[in-house]
């Protein structure tokens, strides 16, 4: 029984492989859940027999577009855009929009996939999306990036709505970006549809604490885990990469707890301070001046700055936060960590980790909380934002806090409690990807072919 499970499997796998040639992002993020699945399957044949995986193999819907506009010098610029619409079967395709030279159809479909699992595990009603462009906001004046998020949402606004597909923000999308778009989406339909878009100003339907969900979240999902190793967070000394949205609010949350976080970066390298991350010098940089994290060392001259992002988990802590993008963390920077001690490693950005990376953690016994858990934060307080659009009121930021509080502590506990149940106690990367899959996997049986 147990080969001829690992045999179908892997042949899904394969026909991943084969039908979405030049994907590497999209085959790494299926193989991740696809092979999670093997002791589910066991138990369970029905998702076998209904064919949920093959079904999930492919998105209902994969959009293409092109996006035109008009730089400052007056020059026609042309962007790719797309929106992949996953899957639907428990709720909306809901998931951020990221705008960054990188982008291409492998990473937005590794995107979608990952996010089908996360808004299950969330325990919302919000089926998988992603979105994004290959145009890069870096040196982009405000009014070019205004006129680039119209294109965009010309287009993007005759596949979306409230009920239909909700995009919101991921890297290169903030506030401002959500703010243009917007905009452009209440001039092409003419009506105000609060809940089309997440991530919203909060004088236009936006929620309080979304800003600071995601990177909330991450640190409340791993002070439960912690506790159940009985590890704590206070006391400890934490390595977050990034100095975005997500771990700009992780390294708050992790010093309001009592943690001390010594480095941080962006693309261009990382700064080490021993006294602790000075978040408001952090903040000022990059929400208000959008500058360069090596503008830190003007006002701290005893930290240091290094060039090259890579180099910073090189830093010894206790517990290591990789906020910044995909395979950003490789097998190398694994062992490293891992010689220096590190006890956990939780994923703000999606898919930081490569899987040699993320089987290193686990066959040295390191926690290792899989992003698709750890980083639901974001996307659960993107709901109830949009529960709070549909009932046209606003809850308090404690409120929403609680709620993401209480997200943060059964999303661990299902993804522990999934693991243990088939056969890896422990292990969160199978436990979440076991615990997402089988909520939408039942709606798709339930649904039918
Ligand atoms: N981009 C975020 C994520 O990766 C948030 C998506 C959303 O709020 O829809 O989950």
């Amino acid at each position: 029984k147990n080969q001829k499970v690992q045999q179908y499997v892997d042949e899904v796998y394969s026909n991943i492989v084969e039908r979405n040639p030049n994907e590497p992002e999209f085959h790494q993020a299926a193989s991740l859940i696809f092979k999670s699945l093997t002791p589910l399957l066991e138990k369970h044949p029905v998702y076998m027999e209904k064919g949920i995986l093959e079904q999930l193999s492919e998105p209902e819907r994969m959009i293409t577009f092109r996006v035109p506009w008009v730089d400052d010098q007056g020059k026609v610029r042309v962007n790719r855009g797309f929106r992949v619409q996953f899957n639907s079967a428990i709720g909306p395709y809901k998931g951020g929009l990221r705008f960054h030279p990188s982008v291409n159809q492998s990473i937005i479909k590794f995107l979608g996939l990952e996010q089908i699992i996360k808004n299950s595990l969330t325990g919302q009603p919000i089926g998988g999306g992603k979105g994004g462009a290959d145009f890069d906001p870096k040196g982009k004046s405000d009014n070019e990036i205004m006129r680039f998020c119209q294109s965009f949402m010309t287009e993007l606004s005759k596949h979306i709505g409230p009920n239909t597909d909700i995009p919101a923000g991921d890297i290169g999308v903030g506030a401002r970006e959500i703010g243009y778009l917007f905009g452009q989406y209440k001039k092409m339909r003419s009506e105000y549809e609060a809940g089309v878009l997440t991530g919203k100003g909060l004088e236009y339907g936006g929620s309080l604490a979304r800003k600071e969900a995601t990177g909330y979240g991450v640190i409340y999902f791993m002070k439960e885990a912690l506790k159940d190793r009985g590890l704590a967070l206070y006391g400890s000394t934490l390595v977050i990469s990034g100095s975005g949205n997500v771990s700009i609010y992780a390294m708050e949350k992790a010093k309001e707890l009592g943690a001390r976080v010594v480095a941080c970066s962006d693309s261009s390298g990382y700064i080490v301070d021993e006294n602790g991350i000075d978040l408001d010098t952090i903040k000022e940089i990059k929400e208000v001046n959008r500058g360069r994290i090596s503008d830190y060392i003007e006002t701290h001259p005893h930290a240091s700055f290094y060039e090259g992002c890579e180099g910073i988990w090189s830093v010894p802590c206790d517990a290591a936060l990789p906020c910044a993008t995909q395979n950003e963390l490789d097998e190398q920077a694994a062992h490293l960590l891992i010689k220096n001690g590190v006890k956990a490693v939780a994923e703000g950005a999606n898919m930081p980790c490569t899987s040699e990376a993320i089987d290193a953690f686990i066959e040295n016994n390191v926690l290792f909380a899989p992003a698709k858990a750890a980083n639901a934060g974001g996307v659960a307080v993107s709901a109830l934002e949009m529960a709070q659009n549909s009932m046209r009121l606003n809850w308090s930021f404690q409120e929403v806090d609680e709620k993401l509080q209480k997200i943060m502590k059964d999303i661990y506990k299902n993804c522990a409690e999934a693991a243990e149940e088939f056969g890896a106690p422990g292990n969160l990367e199978i436990g979440s990807n076991i615990a997402g899959f089988k909520k939408v996997a039942n709606a798709m049986v339930a649904q039918g072919v």
